[in-house]
């Protein structure tokens, strides 16, 4: 079904009670918009939440960096207050898709949606972040549960995402040529207290690689990636890469990442 009804609002209250009945909202429209009209989804309400103030911008504290939710990847990519505190996360932003999707696709849009394939939530899991919704704070290691599945519950709208400023972090991507979704996507990010990898492209969801993260712990240099073993495990195998091939892209993007700290 095409029929929906479109609703815009610059009210976060307003989006939040349009939500709770058989409504969802739209932001970038990059993801939601193909599946309305590849018909694998239907609703009976569009609420459009770009217009709402609060949701976008950027603030930087010395520890932390918060990202409104319908801040656009462009943005992020071109922001000088991320370009400073976390760079990497300005890389990821410039490589997701093309212009047009940097250009309308937002960082809310994209861990809501958590594609298997994307990048974002490998730098919510590595960063430490988190999720500010219209109900409460939700951290990151308990926010990601599936594929195309999260912790958020039915008209509960993100409304910020905090990431911890790291002391060092590099996000390296073996992208999909055609859509720049990742292959495999390895985002490692050494933090104040603990370091932390986290592996996109690879399973169903996002995931933390708790062997690379226990090398790095002991020796943060690409040495320290050496002697570690990947199964291949439960690892997606396509068109694109085996199971196996996946298994041994991560250790190659971990020690790239791990280099350009
Ligand atoms: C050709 C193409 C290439 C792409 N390449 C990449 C890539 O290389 N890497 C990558 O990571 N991504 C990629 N994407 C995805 C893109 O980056 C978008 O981030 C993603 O499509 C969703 O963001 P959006 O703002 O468009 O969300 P929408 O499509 O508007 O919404 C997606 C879902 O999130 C929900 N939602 C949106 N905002 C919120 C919110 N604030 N609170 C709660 N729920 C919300 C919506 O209700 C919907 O269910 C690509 C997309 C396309 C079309």
């Amino acid at each position: 079904m095409k029929n929906f009804n479109y609703h815009s609002t610059t009210n976060t209250k307003e989006a939040v009670k349009l939500a709770s009945g058989k409504g969802v909202f739209l932001a970038g429209g990059m993801t939601l918009l193909p599946a309305i009209k590849l018909r694998l989804a239907a609703y009976s309400n569009l609420i459009n939440i770009k217009k709402i103030k609060g949701l976008t911008g950027i603030k930087v504290s010395s520890k932390s960096l918060r990202i409104g939710a319908t801040t656009t990847h462009a943005e992020v990519a071109a922001s000088k207050e991320v370009g400073k505190s976390i760079p990497s996360l300005a890389v990821l932003a410039e490589g997701i898709g093309d212009p047009q999707v940097r250009n309308r696709g937002t960082i809310g849009g994209s861990i809501a949606n958590n594609d298997p394939a994307a990048d974002y939530p490998s730098a919510c899991l590595a960063l430490n972040a988190t999720i500010h919704t219209s109900k409460r704070k939700i951290p990151t290691d308990k926010f990601f549960k599936g594929m195309f599945e999260t912790d958020l519950k039915k008209g509960e709208l993100i409304e910020t995402v905090e990431f911890e400023v790291p002391e060092k972090s590099a996000y390296a991507k073996f992208a999909n040529p055609a859509s720049r979704y990742a292959v495999v996507g390895v985002y490692v990010a050494k933090l104040k207290k603990e370091v932390r990898v986290a592996v996109t492209g690879v399973e169903s969801f996002v995931f933390r690689c708790k062997k690379l993260e226990d090398a790095l712990t002991h020796n943060f240099s690409p040495s320290a990636i050496d002697n570690v073993t990947i199964s291949s495990k439960g690892f997606n195998a396509d068109i694109h890469a085996s199971a196996e091939y996946r298994a041994h892209i991560i250790k190659v993007m971990a020690k790239k990442a791990v280099s350009s700290c």
